[in-house]
């Protein structure tokens, strides 16, 4: 037997100007055929655990094609065009397979599809037929649809965030296929979308609210005939109609795999008000931070990379700078920046503006003078589980530098989420030389840095991903829906 694996790859952020391109994709994942099974067969990575899966079972995996991009705006009408249609030539020289494993993240937006993953998992529903099965999976950030569902026979979503178990999730989806497949069971999977918005800083799944959640999943999944459940955290930074908590549960009957849904629905809608948080400005932590155990990790939840921020917030540094009380470390993604700073060698002291430059934005720009300390390439390899799951990182050309107080930056030309240490300390940056570790990020980074820091604040920062979803004009987004209806 030979089972399809592919997928196109997506968080997308509407509330972005800027349009996520080929270019975006290329920089990050764009795989065919067997470059998929060497990227990711021993990674932290679904498609890793759909490829170990699969060869248990003596079921030929037929890699055909992977696109990811980092999260980003909304994809451009003609890279989804590109992507879906060199997918679907690829999977058509495949055929026949007897089954297919798919990887959308579920949050995907095109400039005319909202629901992009619902629509590429359609046109492959539509190309394989009714009688070949789809199964996959999904990252918990889904805006998950009906269509996705209608779809597809099973879909597996991780259980963790930050993202721990993502092979996990693939040797599900993998299994599922398998029990399709070789044992000819039919499965039911059913959806409900909650009334529900859960805030980006309760969504860490090891702390309450969704400890107890997720609690209570696992043992909804243990009755007889529960294949699987699936909590949808939501992606807020969404205006589609599918923003918002949802819940959805393969079982062996219909029945079952609603009530269950049911019972999830009902514990989130009952316990809304702890999915809202509290949110704390910069102003108001850095009394706290005093007495805190170094190094600190901050999160600047406005400027979260892995949600589609641009990266490039100073908001933070220039607080640190002016508080003047901590020695720290950020990144920045400022490619005009580095291009400034190739003219200069290393040792030389430079006046350098970096920062946000977007038109029609409030803008913030650290200036001042900096030592540079190095520029060079900026690959890097993670090959522990971390969030996202990937191995090869490339930051392109980056710079690092001192500024006149002492706080220590990485300026670099690619878009890449905190999602490693070594990002850091691949280039000679040790966390233990700092108080203060500025991530951009909210729960994601907490897998990386989590083990080198002592203590952790997430800091309420504006942005295109700030944390109170209430501050971004919805058009398209379900009500009632807390916290916007209360
Ligand atoms: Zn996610």
């Amino acid at each position: 037997m030979r089972v399809a694996i592919l997928g196109i790859y997506h968080e997308s952020n509407t509330f972005i100007t800027t349009a996520t391109t080929l270019a975006d994709f290329k920089n990050s994942h764009w795989l065919k055929g067997d470059a998929i099974i060497q990227e990711y067969t021993n990674a932290h990575h679904e498609i890793g655990g759909m490829l170990q899966t699969l060869r248990e079972n003596n079921i030929e995996p037929v890699p055909v094609m992977f696109a990811e991009a980092t999260p980003g705006g909304i994809i451009s009408n003609e890279t989804y065009q590109t992507l879906l249609s060199e997918m679907l030539t690829a999977l058509e020289r495949q055929l026949p397979v007897d089954g297919c494993l798919v990887v959308p993240h579920g949050a995907a937006v095109s400039a005319l599809h909202p629901d992009m993953d619902g629509h590429w998992l359609s046109m492959i529903r539509q190309l394989l037929g009714p009688g070949i099965p789809i199964a996959g999976t999904l990252d918990p950030h889904a805006n998950i649809s009906s269509l996705m569902v209608e779809s597809t026979d099973a879909l597996v979503a991780y259980k963790t965030n930050p993202h721990l178990d993502q092979r996990d999730a693939g040797r599900t989806a993998g299994m599922l296929m398998c029990s399709i497949l070789l044992q000819k069971k039919r499965l039911h999977q059913v959806l409900i979308q909650s009334s529900v918005a859960i805030s980006i800083e309760q969504q860490n799944t090891s702390v309450s609210p969704c400890r107890e959640l997720y609690n209570l999943s696992d043992k909804l999944a243990a009755q007889k005939g529960v294949l699987v459940t699936n909590i949808m955290l939501g992606f807020p930074y969404a205006d589609v109609y599918e923003m918002g908590s949802s819940f959805l549960v393969v079982a062996e009957n219909e029945g079952l795999a609603k009530q269950t849904a049911q019972s999830l629905q009902e514990y989130v809608e009952e316990n809304k008000a702890l999915f809202e948080g509290e949110k704390h400005t910069i102003d108001q932590l850095l009394p706290r931070m005093k007495a805190a155990e170094k190094p600190i990790l901050l999160l600047d939840m406005g400027d979260n990379v892995g949600a589609g921020a641009p990266g490039n917030s100073v908001h933070l540094l220039n607080a640190l700078e002016r508080s003047g009380t901590y020695i720290s470390f950020c990144c920045i993604y400022d490619p005009a920046a580095v291009r400034f700073l190739m003219q200069y060698t290393p040792g030389s002291s430079v006046y350098l503006q970096t920062g946000s430059r977007e038109k029609n934005h409030e803008t913030e720009c650290f200036s001042g003078k900096v030592t540079l300390l190095t520029i060079t390439e900026g690959k890097f390899k993670e090959s522990n589980p971390r969030h996202g799951g990937q191995v090869n990182y490339d930051m392109g050309t980056m710079a690092i530098l001192k500024t006149q107080s002492g706080n220590t930056v990485m300026i670099h030309s690619l878009r890449v989420p905190p999602f490693s240490l070594s990002q850091l300390t691949n280039f000679g940056i040790l966390p233990e030389n700092f108080d203060i570790i500025v991530a951009k990020g909210v729960n994601a980074p907490i897998a990386a840095y989590g083990p080198v820091c002592r203590s952790i604040f997430q800091v309420n920062t504006p942005g295109v991903t700030q944390a109170d979803m209430t501050q971004f004009s919805f058009r398209h987004r379900r009500k009632p829906l807390f916290p916007f209806e209360r």
